[in-house]
């Protein structure tokens, strides 16, 4: 304090706080403080410093808890947005996540993620997308960026103990893609060094959850059949597909192969206020995508040439394949089919009736007439 008064510098002890650091709090006297002037408060158990949120144990719970609660309310935002224009709004949504929830959450992960140590990282943090979400935005699962994160970030501290930590992780999420969900390992993945080599284990990983995902939906549903043709198809990477359509195209193809679409038969499942029935207007037992791409009597004249266009008839086929999802997605944008669809809600729309599923109203498409 007397150097202070001959320097001409100013400390603020009313903002300082006090931690002990220990992994044996029981050996020490954690309520111990300090005598400074105008320094009055006792240890805290959790201290930010840079952005990070460090407790006396130097274990990271306390500051996973805090960024995971952030991270839900900017996502309960981004779910509002999309509900609330029904998903047409999917493509940002995706951006919004990549651009300020992700990094949100992966701020400082070369400090706090504990690289290689799978059952430390597990369930620590939440991950409100869905797996369906994740597959279909092409947005890598998030423990699998976090380890790329840190991986990327031990490579770039150019010492022996980087090299170490980047082939440990490297051995242990093969490990874990062989084991946990029986893939096969990858021979060229061992020829191949840090970055590049994690790269091609986190997909592998990342394609052996989605199939896990792929077969618990299934058992949830009486009939494949019954399930969005994006759980139906089988991963590609980074649905290249997609990736080659325009980005209002791919969209299009997104709502249109997850069933997340504003049709009758979503909404009314969705519990939309005003749609009381999950049927068509022109009287066919449900509104779904593939009602209206291969079945409904109001696009008969136009479907014909689609087909034509694309060469195939098959649902799964139109809806999974480069050309089949090139001529419906053109098809439902020329013509302005979910718009026509909205509107024709407007004008002949029903009042509000009784909200919720109706037992034995779903039937499938492949078994009536329309
Ligand atoms: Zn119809």
């Amino acid at each position: 304090m007397a150097w202070t008064r001959t320097h001409g510098a100013k400390f603020a002890p009313e903002k300082y706080q006090l931690m002990h650091f220990t992994r044996r709090p029981k050996k020490f006297n954690m309520q111990a403080t300090v005598q400074i002037p105008k320094f009055q408060a006792g240890p805290v158990p959790v201290m930010r410093i840079l952005g990070i949120h460090l407790d006396p144990k130097l274990k990271w719970g306390p500051h996973v808890r805090l960024t995971a609660a952030k991270a839900a309310s900017h996502m309960a935002s981004v779910t509002r947005l999309t509900r609330s224009t029904w998903g047409a709004t999917f493509a940002q949504a995706r951006q919004i996540y990549a651009a300020v929830i992700r990094p949100a959450m992966s701020y400082g992960c070369p400090v706090w993620f504990a690289l290689g140590d799978e059952r430390a990282n597990r369930n620590r943090l939440i991950y409100p997308l869905q797996t369906v979400l994740k597959h279909e935005a092409s947005v890598e699962p998030l423990d699998l960026h976090l380890e790329r994160l840190a991986v990327s970030y031990s490579a770039k501290t150019e010492n022996s103990e980087g090299d170490r930590t980047v082939e440990a992780a490297r051995k242990a999420v093969e490990t874990r893609a062989q084991h946990r969900f029986k893939t096969k390992g990858t021979a060229l993945a061992r020829q191949d060094k840090g970055k590049a080599a994690i790269g091609k284990e986190i997909e592998a990983v990342w394609t052996a959850r989605w199939e896990e995902y792929q077969q618990q939906a299934r058992t949830q549903v009486s009939h494949e059949r019954h399930l969005a043709v994006a759980v139906r198809t089988p991963w590609t990477r980074g649905l290249r597909t997609k990736e080659r359509l325009t980005k209002v195209k791919s969209t299009v193809a997104t709502l249109l192969r997850m069933e997340h679409i504003g049709l009758n038969d979503y909404l009314f499942r969705r519990r939309v206020p005003g749609y009381a029935k999950p049927d068509c207007d022109y009287g066919c037992p449900r509104q779904t995508p593939k009602h209206i791409v291969l079945f409904c009597t109001m696009h008969t004249t136009r479907r014909s040439s689609i087909l034509a266009e694309a060469k195939m008839s098959d649902y799964i086929e139109l809806l999974s394949t480069e050309a089949g999802l090139r001529a419906v997605t053109k098809w439902f944008l020329q013509w302005d089919i979910l718009t026509q669809l909205s509107l024709a809600k407007l004008v002949y729309g029903e009042k509000p009736g009784r909200r919720g599923r109706r037992p034995g109203a779903y039937v499938d498409e492949d078994d009536s007439d329309c």
